[in-house]
C-alpha cells in the first residue's frame, strides 16, 4: 500500500466524520513533499482535525462559552429561573431568564421562546447563542434553539452547583457563588454610613431620593471596597451585616459617631482601617461588582501563608 493510504487508514482509525480528499492531500504534501515520516504526519494531521471536530460539534462546557457565540450545544442545570412580562411592538410577551449551571460554570440566559423546565431540571440545549451583558456572555435562547431533557446523571445536583465555590477574582463571574480570599486595597467613596430612601432604597443626597424627591430617609452601613488577590482586582459591595462584622462598628455606633463629630464621613474614615487586611469573602459577582454575602478572616496570617509559599518553592 502506497504511504499515503497507508496514513489515510490509520487516521480513519482515529478520528471521523473528516473530509477525506482534504485530508489526503495534507498527508502527501507532508509525507511526500516535506519528507515527514507517517507516524508524525498522522499525528499532526488527527490532532488538527480533532481539534476542528471540537470546535464546530459537541458539547461545550459553560465556563468556556464567549460572547458572540452561536450554534452552541451545552448541558447544564436550570438554578434559577423567573418570568417577567415584557412589551414588544404593543404585545405583551412572557420572557423567561435565569441560570444555567454545569460542573465547570455558570451563566445567565434569557430565552425568547417557550422554556418548560423548571429550577433543578438539566436540559440540553442546541443552538443557542450568545451576546454581551455587562461584560459577560448571556445565553440567548430563540426560535432555532432545541430544548431537550438532560441527562440528570451528567451535572452535579442543584445544591452542589450552588455551594461556594474556590476560585480567583478573575473567575467570580464563572460560578454561581464565590469564594475569594482577597486583600482590601481600599475603601471608597460611599461608604460608611449612607442614608437610603424608603421607597425604593436608593441611597439619598441630602435626605432626597433621585426618583422620590424629598423623603426621610432610613441609615444604613456599606462598604465599598476594591479587593485584589494577586490574579485580579474588583470592586466589591459589602452590605450592612457584612460591614458591621468586618469593621466591629454597628450601625447604631457609627449613628453616635456621626452625631458627636456632626459629619457622617467620620464613620468612612474609621472603617478605611480595613485597608491591607486580607479576608475570605463569599458572594456574588453582578455585573463587575462582587457583592459579598459573606465574611471571614483567614485563620492563618498572610505572613504564615508567604512564608508557607515560599518553603513549597524551596520544595520545588
Ligand atoms: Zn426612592
Amino acid at each position: 500500500m502506497d504511504k499515503v493510504e497507508k496514513a489515510l487508514k490509520e487516521v480513519k482509525e482515529s478520528i471521523e466524520g473528516f473530509d477525506q480528499d482534504s485530508v489526503r492531500n495534507e498527508l502527501e504534501e507532508l509525507i511526500k513533499n516535506f519528507n515527514v515520516p507517517i507516524d508524525q504526519a498522522v499525528s499532526t494531521v488527527i490532532r488538527k482535525h480533532r481539534d476542528d471536530s471540537t470546535r464546530t460539534k459537541g458539547k461545550k462546557n459553560i465556563s468556556e462559552i464567549e460572547v458572540d457565540e452561536s450554534g452552541l450545544e451545552i448541558e447544564g442545570r436550570v438554578i434559577r429561573k423567573t418570568s417577567r412580562e415584557i412589551e414588544v411592538e404593543g404585545e405583551k410577551r412572557e420572557v423567561i431568564s435565569g441560570t444555567i449551571a454545569d460542573e465547570s460554570g455558570k451563566i445567565g440566559f434569557t430565552s425568547w421562546t417557550a422554556f418548560p423546565f423548571e429550577e433543578g431540571a438539566v436540559v440540553l440545549i442546541e443552538n443557542g447563542y450568545t451576546r454581551e451583558w455587562r461584560g459577560n456572555p448571556e445565553l440567548q435562547i430563540g426560535d432555532y434553539t432545541n430544548l431537550k431533557e438532560g441527562d440528570d446523571e451528567a451535572v452535579p445536583d442543584i445544591k452542589e452547583l450552588k455551594s461556594p465555590k474556590e476560585v480567583t477574582l478573575p473567575e467570580v463571574g464563572n460560578v454561581f457563588k464565590a469564594k475569594i480570599e482577597a486583600e482590601i486595597v481600599d475603601v471608597q467613596n460611599g461608604s460608611g454610613l449612607i442614608m437610603r430612601c424608603p421607597e425604593c432604597n436608593r441611597v439619598t443626597k441630602g435626605g432626597e431620593c433621585q426618583v422620590h424627591g424629598e423623603v426621610d430617609p432610613n441609615p444604613d452601613l456599606r462598604i465599598k471596597a476594591i479587593l485584589d488577590d494577586g490574579r485580579g482586582v474588583t470592586q466589591a459591595t459589602l452590605g450592612r451585616e457584612v460591614t458591621e462584622k468586618l469593621t466591629n462598628i454597628k450601625l447604631e455606633e457609627a449613628k453616635k459617631m456621626a452625631r458627636d463629630a456632626l459629619d457622617k464621613s467620620v464613620v468612612k474614615e474609621e472603617m478605611k482601617k480595613v485597608v491591607g487586611k486580607t479576608i475570605i469573602a463569599i458572594g456574588q459577582a453582578i455585573g463587575d461588582n462582587f457583592v459579598v454575602r459573606e465574611v471571614s478572616e483567614p485563620s492563618w496570617a498572610p505572613e504564615e501563608k508567604a512564608k508557607n509559599l515560599l518553603e513549597e518553592l524551596k520544595e520545588v
